[in-house]
């Protein structure tokens, strides 16, 4: 089956495969990634497809053309392609957990458009070697979260995997999705998902587990080659600024989680790209009481390893994983662990930096980290949304009245709890912020027009994905489509989806796939 596709495979051309070329789950030994195709769908069907992905990836033929159907659901494959798993190991809520890889991704191939390099990959298109005591597939429940939230991260501005299309396959899959013992059949989807390579850190730790040093460093090469190729010839020094280059991409792309209010629920270091990008949307979560201690992920939920709060520091944690596995290659510990120092020192700075830009304050001054820590205090001193606080601060102007929280009182959830002391800490830290204000060169208006570009208005709210997946599993999909319309523009006003602009609904408090999420997809 052909589609007008400008083909450019690296990743299986120049990397070691595994030899077997069964569909049997094994270990897999002095290799990349193992050769698979997609299970053939018993009864595919289009959901929803990307336009700029589509055009992005630069493909001629119409999403609902047959040949669409048949390569992006994985009915079919590619001329000319050789689909396959990946191979990969990883830390998983702090310890490792030896060899993961793709259980349910695959492959089809990569291609170049207008310059741009993208991998594309199908999620939910069966068994592989790698797929351990899993099916190889995905439930339109979650396959509908990562569609439309990589989509939406992308529109915030957050570095992230893309998404192409999303399609029913008409199979059946069981499902237990509280763990709870109430199984139940839900509809089967794949999700075309596509980046310039779906390398993790995991990719690299499971060659060093081995002790495959020559697999491991033809991947490290291989990688600087194609995704960080000023960094030049391979050599130890090379290997250091690649690190390094990892370690910056990766505080950006958690900055901007921080910024936006994102949970990832997962980090765990199979779940870290090597390009920084965000990837592999599963239990993640949108803070909407700002809440440092929260994690959508109930598996999560004893320890909250993975809360919104500590997501900084968990990938330092992380990138500690990575950089043992590099050591093999550059054999000397200290210059590995300056460069996790600097991490430590430039993630602080970055973060000062973010929020300032959210409060709209461009001077400098030395009270700006207080007054930003004195605000994540006083945001959790009640149930206080965090989307609607940020793009409602703009109405605080430098002339206005800190005692008046009349402009900011739609952000609280329980506005009856705002009295006494609550207030009296809100009355604080606006006279602090209205000083502060005195010391900004820009005026109101100049301010608002920055802040707007950082505080997003519109964010995929943990109930709003739930709702298009409700409609959706009634074969609905108008709300898909509203939403990823809305998405596309998060930083606009669009007067006319102002009903997304709302707290959390309280039905939404406690409901599994809007407050409480777990791995089960
Ligand atoms: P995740 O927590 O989704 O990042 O997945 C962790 C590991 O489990 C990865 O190796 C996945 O490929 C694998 N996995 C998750 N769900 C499935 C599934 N339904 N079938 C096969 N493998 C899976
Ligand atoms: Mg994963």
């Amino acid at each position: 089956m052909s589609l007008k596709l400008y083909l450019k495979d690296t990743f299986n051309k120049e990397l070691p495969a595994d030899p077997i070329l069964e569909n049997s789950r094994r270990q897999v030994r002095n290799a990349c990634f193992s050769y698979v195709a997609p299970k053939k769908p018993s009864n595919p069907a289009l959901i929803h497809c990307s336009p700029e992905m589509i055009e992005a990836i630069g493909l001629q033929e119409s999403p609902k053309s047959k040949a669409f159907l048949d390569i992006f659901s994985g009915n079919e494959i590619l001329t000319n392609t050789k689909p396959f798993a990946m191979c990969y190991g990883g830390h998983q809520f702090g310890h490792w957990a030896g060899q993961l890889g793709d259980g349910r991704a695959i492959n089809l191939a990569e291609v170049e458009h207008d310059g741009q390099h993208w991998a594309l990959q199908l999620k939910g298109a069966g068994e592989t070697p790698y797929s351990r005591s899993a099916d190889g597939l995905a439930v339109l429940r979650s396959s509908i979260r990562e569609y439309l939230c990589s989509e939406a991260m992308f529109h915030l501005g957050v570095p992230t995997t893309r998404a192409v299309s999303l399609l029913l396959s008409g199979d059946q899959v069981l499902r237990d999705v509280m763990y709870d013992g109430n199984s139940a059949y839900e509809k089967g989807a794949i999700v075309c998902r596509a980046a310039p390579s779906f390398i993790r850190f995991g990719n690299f730790e499971i060659l060093a587990a081995q002790e495959d040093t020559s697999t491991l460093k033809a991947l490290v090469d291989y990688t600087i080659k194609y995704y960080y190729p000023h960094l030049r010839k391979p050599s130890k020094n090379t290997y250091l600024k690649f690190f390094k280059e990892v370690a910056v991409r990766s505080m950006e792309m958690v900055i901007h989680w921080q910024r936006v209010g994102f949970v990832h629920g997962v980090m765990n270091t199979d779940n870290m790209s090597i390009l920084g990008l965000t990837i592999d949307y599963g239990p993640y979560g949108w803070l909407e009481d700002y809440d440092s201690g929260w994690t959508p992920n109930t598996t999560d939920s004893t320890n909250k390893r993975y809360r919104y709060g500590t997501q900084p520091e968990i990938v330092l944690w992380n990138l500690l994983q990575l950089a043992n596995a590099l050591f093999p290659l550059i054999e000397e510990a200290e210059p590995l662990q300056n460069i996790l120092k600097e991490y430590q020192e430039e993630v602080q700075v970055a973060y000062l930096q973010m929020m300032k830009s959210k409060l709209g304050l461009f001077e400098n001054d030395k009270n700006d980290a207080s007054l930003i820590a004195e605000l994540d205090k006083t945001l959790q001193l009640s149930e206080t949304d965090m989307t609607i606080f940020f793009r409602r601060l703009v109405n605080f102007k430098s002339d206005s009245n800190p005692d008046d929280l009349a402009f900011i009182s739609e952000a609280f959830y329980k506005s009856e709890e705002i009295e006494k002391d609550i207030k009296a800490k809100w009355i604080n830290w606006f006279s602090k912020y209205a000083d502060r204000l005195q010391l900004e060169s820009k005026n109101d208006s100049e301010r608002k027009v920055l802040m707007n570009k950082v505080n997003p208005k519109y964010v995929l709210r943990n109930y709003m994905a739930q709702l298009a997946i409700d409609k959706a599993d009634e074969g609905d999909y108008k709300l898909l489509e509203e939403l990823f319309q809305l998405l596309k523009k998060p930083y606009a006003e669009q007067p006319e989806y102002e009903k997304w602009f709302a707290k959390r609904p309280d039905w939404a408090r406690h409901k599994v796939g809007c407050s409480m999420l777990s791995c089960s997809s």
